[in-house]
């Protein structure tokens, strides 16, 4: 058995730290390549062809019921605090769901930038934390250890997640994490720059 990677070619590879995740065995780094995007290194000698990586691959395991495009119900919406919206790249509906999952003492997921002028994923249990993830950031985000964290609080602590990232994140995130209490925001998104 190959890895996800080797699957389904470096062309091929969004960057959505899935594999990254569930190996058990750190046989996978996210590196930055020479143009500044996230891809899988695998370290041979750790792999122990679990296929955990492949299970979890977007482009491999890929959920074509979303793409029904019969089963979508579509609604428009914006923040009704202008502030929100002033400082927000479209109508701040994203801040104002993740209000609402912080009241139910929930937990959110979202980009912040961080001292280095890189973006990555965080975690925010106070709402007057929200403001570090308003804003789109053109920037490919580093995910870090979310999707093994999303997991342990949605099924140990009970809690309800909300996490905002882009499609192939939110893809990823799914495979990984299967239950009621996970809750996703996507973003319309044609590539990282
Ligand atoms: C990489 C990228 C590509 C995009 N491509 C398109 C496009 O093709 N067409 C289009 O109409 N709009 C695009 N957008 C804009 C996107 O749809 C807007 O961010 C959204 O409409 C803003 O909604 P808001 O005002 O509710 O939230 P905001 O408060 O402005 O922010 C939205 C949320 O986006 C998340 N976010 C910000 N940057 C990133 C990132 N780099 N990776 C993952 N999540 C992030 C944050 O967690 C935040 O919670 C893109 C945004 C990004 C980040």
């Amino acid at each position: 058995m190959t890895t996800a990677i080797e699957k389904i070619g470096y062309d091929k590879c969004t960057g959505c730290f899935g594999c990254y995740n569930v190996c058990d065995f750190n046989a996978i780094e996210m590196k930055l390549d020479k143009l500044g995007f996230y891809y899988p290194k695998i370290y041979k000698s750790k792999c122990t062809n679990c296929n955990k990586c492949y299970n979890v691959c977007p482009i491999i395991i890929c959920n074509k019921e979303n793409r029904d495009i019969n089963k979508l119900k579509v609604y428009g919406a914006h923040s009704l605090d202008e502030n929100i919206r002033k400082i927000s790249s479209s109508g701040g509906i994203s801040t104002e769901l993740g209000r609402y999952i912080l009241r139910d003492n929930g937990v959110v997921f979202g980009v912040a930038w961080n001292k280095d002028f890189l973006v990555h994923h965080i975690e925010i249990r106070e709402e007057k934390d929200i403001f570090k993830i308003i804003g789109s950031k053109y920037i490919q985000s580093n995910v870090l250890d979310t999707y093994e964290k999303i997991y342990k609080i949605t099924n140990e602590e009970k809690k309800k997640v909300l996490f905002i990232g882009l499609p192939c994140q939110v893809a990823a995130l799914k495979n990984i994490v299967n239950n009621n209490n996970l809750i996703t925001v996507d973003l319309i998104c044609h590539g990282v720059p």
